[in-house]
């Protein structure tokens, strides 16, 4: 009986609306017996019904079965490197209530303050109605303790976060990410997905039938410390030549000769803006009849400035970044293309080693894929082994926002062990 009333709660959640007939179809079970079951966890404050949609068939009209208004809630944070999102989630996913916050830079007590502090308020606001928490994170997450090294935060113990919670689930974001992405997003349909994100850094998981391949201590997916960088390049994580420094923010600051920036996703966005000119510029060139290249013609945007007029960016320090003029179109469309680059090369690697049958991109790495295309998968294509030219695994745009992937598969987390406590 228990795990029945489980699974309906799986069933509403993953379709709410659902009537109470076709609930009863996918249970395996019949209208009797589905009717007790609704209306226990009825009861229980669980579910609620409503009328159905009259179908215009015959038999007795049904109801379609919904989150109850005083039903338990979820928590589903999301930390990154420079922000802070904590959504309140029903069952069937609706998000009720969503508090952000901006941190960009600061240590681990400081974000542990503010977001402990947010989810007391929520917990408040929502008469203790919230029942578990699903936690994103940057980094490696073991025994609900956090590193991540690139944002300096070592061996942060998450469950501060919420003392005393009765369900605690935390996870890598992009492994979050492509867990929500194989479920609602664009890797729907596939048996065996590679989603890949590139924020400060480069995260993913492979996701097998739906559950994202998480390791023997969770860690698994930390793909952007493979060595396929430049061997010559240090990484925050101890190794040298890892793949995330050839494709983010970091790797794009190289390239123009800027100091390492404080906000590599911030200052990525900016580039590849920028980069989007000249590729516009290129267009248009191409369209007139001239030269299919890029060239410093005078005239166009920022072009005029010599490389003696330009400021030296190298010499700033991290706090003057943002006073430093954009770069030149065409040198960000360089540093862009060098990324995409990098990026196809090492996504060739996984999937001769991993047998994927698609690639999906979020964060930073869909709009590589929406700038430099042809750099992307002319390097992929490269790359690949004979066996898997033929037909290369597509390489998708995410379906799921940026800012939405982590956080949607904390919820799911939270959601897959909280129902079995419910029953
Ligand atoms: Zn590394």
């Amino acid at each position: 009986m228990t795990t029945r009333s489980t699974e309906l709660l799986r069933v509403v959640h993953s379709r709410p609306g659902v009537t109470r007939a076709d609930a009863a179809r996918l249970l395996g079970v019949g209208t009797g017996a589905a009717t007790e079951l609704v209306t226990k966890l009825s009861k229980a404050e669980l579910l609620a019904q409503a009328p159905a949609a009259p179908s215009g068939t015959r038999g007795r009209p049904t109801t379609v079965l919904l989150p109850h208004p005083g039903g338990p809630l979820v928590l589903a944070a999301a930390i990154t490197h420079e922000s802070w999102r904590i959504d309140v989630v029903e069952l069937g996913g609706t998000t009720a209530a969503s508090r952000t916050g901006r941190h960009a830079g600061s240590d681990w007590p400081a974000v542990r303050t503010a977001v402990a502090a947010a989810i007391q308020d929520l917990l408040r606001g929502y008469a203790h109605r919230p029942r578990a928490i699903g936690v994103s994170v940057p980094g490696t997450v073991r025994s609900l303790r956090l590193q991540a090294a690139n944002a300096g935060w070592h061996d942060a113990d998450l469950t501060e976060l919420w003392p005393g919670a009765e369900v605690f689930v935390a996870g890598n974001d992009a492994t979050l990410a492509a867990a929500a992405e194989s479920h609602r997003g664009a890797a729907a349909q596939a048996t065996v997905a590679l989603h890949l994100r590139i924020d400060a850094g480069l995260g993913g998981a492979v996701v097998e039938h739906g559950r994202p391949v998480i390791g023997a201590h969770g860690a698994a997916g930390e793909f952007g410390h493979m060595p396929f960088g430049d061997p010559a390049v240090p990484c925050p994580c101890g190794a040298h030549g890892c793949w995330g420094s050839a494709v983010d923010g970091t790797a794009l600051a190289r390239h123009l000769g800027d100091p390492t920036p404080r906000d590599p996703v911030t200052y990525a966005r900016r580039v590849i803006a920028v980069a989007r000119t000249a590729v516009a510029r290129t267009a248009v060139a191409h369209t007139a009849g001239t030269r299919d290249s890029i060239t410093r013609a005078p005239g166009t945007a920022n072009a005029e400035a010599t490389s003696a007029d330009r400021p030296d960016r190298s010499t700033r320090s991290r706090q003057d970044l943002a006073g430093l003029p954009p770069p030149d179109p065409t040198d960000a469309l360089d540093a862009v293309r060098a990324a995409g680059t990098a990026l196809g090369r090492g996504m060739a690697g996984l999937v001769n080693a991993l047998d994927v049958d698609l690639i999906t991109l979020g964060g930073l790495g869909a709009d590589l894929l929406d700038t430099v295309p042809e750099q992307i998968h002319d390097a992929y294509r490269r790359g690949l082994m004979m066996i898997h030219r033929d037909t290369p695994p597509p390489v998708l745009r995410a379906t799921l926002a940026d800012e939405d992937g982590p956080v949607a598969g904390a919820a799911e987390e939270a959601w897959a062990a909280l129902l079995p406590t419910l029953t």
